[in-house]
């Protein structure tokens, strides 16, 4: 069976580096809703073309219309994908379930604290936009680029308010949707915590696991 997982994990937990890792080395194919809407949006297809309007109102793009790029996606496929950035809630799940069987949902642990100290200490190069964080990349001297001298800033939404306040919408909203993939017997908790190697190879063992 080819099988389709599911990655879930608060933003600033590293789920999108460990996504991108596991498509490459394990042969799956990547499923990013955000990219999904971008190029049927390019593509002008007729659900891309659907999904501009939204977006050219300033709307959100409904549930139905992603899931349906989704579908179209997955049409055109054979082997194992990755989804990465839905579902990321309840309702979003059961939409998920009417057009495909989720195989393992993939929920990566972080702790808050640790969240909140990457976001906060991270900095970023107004002219190359190299990332640095305060104590684990430090830049060599303080407010400037190591590459290309840039001056470095803060991005506004990266305070520690508004990073707590992103954790708390997120736990909420995921809390109903690990309990439904948890209740199907497919759900996976994996450590998070750690240098990025250390964290994919928990998440390649989890899966292994599972398989058996
Ligand atoms: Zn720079």
């Amino acid at each position: 069976m080819d099988e389709k997982i599911v990655l879930l994990g608060a933003p600033g937990s590293g789920k999108g580096t460990q996504a991108k890792r596991l498509c490459e080395e394990l042969g799956l194919t990547l499923i990013s809703t955000g990219d999904l809407l971008r190029s049927a949006v390019r593509d002008g297809t007729p659900l891309g073309l659907q999904a501009k309007e939204f977006m050219n109102a300033g709307k959100l793009v409904p549930d139905e219309l992603v899931v349906g790029l989704i579908e179209e996606k997955l049409k055109g496929l054979t082997g194992g994908v990755l989804l990465d950035g839905f579902p990321r809630n309840l309702e979003q799940a059961k939409m998920l379930d009417k057009i495909t069987k989720v195989t393992i949902a993939v929920d990566l642990n972080v702790d808050e604290d640790i969240i909140v100290d990457r976001i906060v200490k991270r900095r970023s190069c107004k002219e190359c936009n190299e990332v640095y964080h305060l104590d684990a990349k430090p830049p060599r001297a303080d407010g400037k680029c190591s590459k290309c001298g840039g001056e470095l800033y803060q991005r506004t939404d990266d305070t520690e308010e508004v990073v707590r306040n992103r954790l708390k919408v997120y736990k909420e909203s995921t809390l109903p949707l690990t309990k439904f993939y948890n209740d199907r017997g497919i759900l996976v908790e994996v450590n998070g915590r750690g240098e990025i190697d250390e964290v994919y190879s928990r998440i390649v063992d989890a899966v292994k696991n599972f398989r058996k």
